[in-house]
C-alpha cells in the first residue's frame, strides 16, 4: 500500500485499503491543493521522537464526491482509519452520519474533525476551525477575543465557526457585514438563539461604505475576513483601506503563496495582522490534539513552518 501522502487517493482505493499502522486523512472534493497532510505528517515525524507508538502514523488525502460521503466514512472507519478532517464540500454534509457531535460543531452546523468511538461503532465530529481562529488571533495579534469588538466579514463557513468562537470568547460586540444579507441574518438569527445575551449586529452595505455612516467601527475592533476574497492575488481587499485605523487589529483567514490585500493594506499602516496559516495550522494542531493527545501548543511550531516553506 502507498505511503505517498502526496497522492490523491479515490474511493475505489479506500475499498481497497490494506495499510497495515496508524492511518489519518482529509476528505474533500476537491482536495489535491489540500495543505493539510503535509502540516499533519510534519507533526507526526515530530510527535513519534518521544512518542513511540506513533512510528506508523500516516495522514493522507482522499477525493470523494458528496453523493459517496456516507459510504466512504463507513468503509474508513472499518479500515481502522484513526482520524479525519472534512474539508469543503462535507463539513456539514457530514453531520447526518455521524454517530455524535460535540457542542461546538452542533452550534457552528459543522465538523471538520472526526475522531473513532468504538462504542458506537463510528465516527464522532468536532470543530476546531473557531478554537483555530481564537489561538491564531489571539497568540499572533497579541490581542485577547474577550473584551474586543469583532467585524466579521463573510458569512459561510468559516465565518459561522469564528462567530461562535468569538462569542464563546466574550467578545464585546460581534457585527457582521456581509455581501449577500440574507445570509448574514440567516447566521445572526442563529447565533443570537445560542448567545441570547450577546452583542450582534448586522452592518448594511450603504452604511459601510458611507462616509456619514451611522455605523462606527468601535475603537480597537478586531476585523476578520472571513469572505473567499483574498485567495487569489488578483483579489481586492474586503475592507477599505481608509477605515483601517491605527487601534485596530486585522486578521485574514485566507492563505495562498501571496500576502492578501487586507494584511498588506494593515501592514502598511503598521497595524497588526495576520493571515489564515495561522488558523490553518492551529485547527491542524487542535485535532492533532484530539487523536494523539499530543497538546496542540506542542506541534503548532512544526505544522506552521511546514505550510509556511
Ligand atoms: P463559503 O463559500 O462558505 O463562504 C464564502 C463567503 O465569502 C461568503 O460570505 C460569501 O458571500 C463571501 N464572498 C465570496 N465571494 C465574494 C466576493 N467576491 N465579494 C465579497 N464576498 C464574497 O467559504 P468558507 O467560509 O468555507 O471560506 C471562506 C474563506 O475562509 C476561504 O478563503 C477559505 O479558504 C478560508 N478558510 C480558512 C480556514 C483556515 O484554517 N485558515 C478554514 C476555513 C476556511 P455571500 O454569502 O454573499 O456569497
Amino acid at each position: 500500500m502507498s505511503e505517498n501522502f502526496e497522492k490523491t487517493f479515490s474511493l475505489e482505493d479506500l475499498k481497497n485499503w490494506q495499510r497495515s499502522g496508524r492511518n489519518f486523512a482529509v476528505v474533500g472534493d476537491p482536495v489535491a491543493h489540500s495543505l493539510s497532510p503535509k502540516m499533519q505528517n510534519s507533526a507526526f515525524e515530530f510527535a513519534k521522537k518521544t512518542r513511540p507508538e506513533l512510528a506508523s502514523a500516516k495522514y493522507f488525502k482522499f477525493q470523494i464526491a458528496p453523493e459517496k460521503l456516507g459510504n466512504a466514512l463507513e468503509i474508513f472507519y472499518k479500515k481502522g482509519f484513526e482520524g479525519l478532517n472534512l474539508t469543503l464540500p462535507h463539513k456539514i454534509a457530514a453531520l447526518p452520519f455521524l454517530k455524535k457531535i460535540s457542542k461546538n460543531a452542533e452550534i457552528i452546523g459543522a465538523a471538520n474533525t472526526l475522531f473513532r468511538d468504538e462504542i458506537c461503532g463510528g465516527f464522532c465530529g468536532e470543530n476546531t476551525d473557531g478554537n483555530g481562529f481564537k489561538f491564531a488571533a489571539e497568540n499572533a495579534l497579541k490581542r485577547k477575543i474577550a473584551g474586543t469588538p469583532i467585524l466579521l466579514l463573510g458569512a459561510g463557513g468559516a465565518a459561522r465557526a469564528i462567530a461562535v468562537a468569538a462569542l464563546q470568547s466574550n467578545c464585546e460586540a460581534l457585527f457582521i457585514k456581509n455581501r449577500s444579507r440574507e445570509k448574514a441574518e440567516i447566521l445572526a438569527k442563529n447565533l443570537r438563539k445560542n448567545f441570547p445575551s450577546a452583542k450582534i449586529e448586522i452592518v448594511p452595505e450603504a452604511d459601510f461604505y458611507c462616509e456619514k455612516s451611522e455605523f462606527f467601527v468601535p475603537e480597537n475592533s478586531l476585523v476578520v475576513n472571513a469572505t473567499s476574497l483574498g485567495l487569489k492575488i488578483s483579489d481586492a481587499s474586503p475592507f477599505p483601506k481608509n477605515l483601517l485605523k491605527s487601534d485596530f487589529a486585522v486578521f485574514d483567514a485566507t492563505y495562498g503563496n501571496h500576502v492578501p490585500a487586507l494584511v498588506a493594506d494593515a501592514i502598511s499602516k503598521k497595524i497588526p495582522a495576520a493571515d489564515g496559516r495561522e488558523m490553518l495550522a492551529w485547527q491542524g494542531a487542535l485535532a492533532f490534539e484530539i487523536w494523539t493527545r499530543v497538546p496542540a501548543e506542542n506541534v503548532f511550531p512544526t505544522m506552521f513552518a511546514a505550510i509556511s516553506k
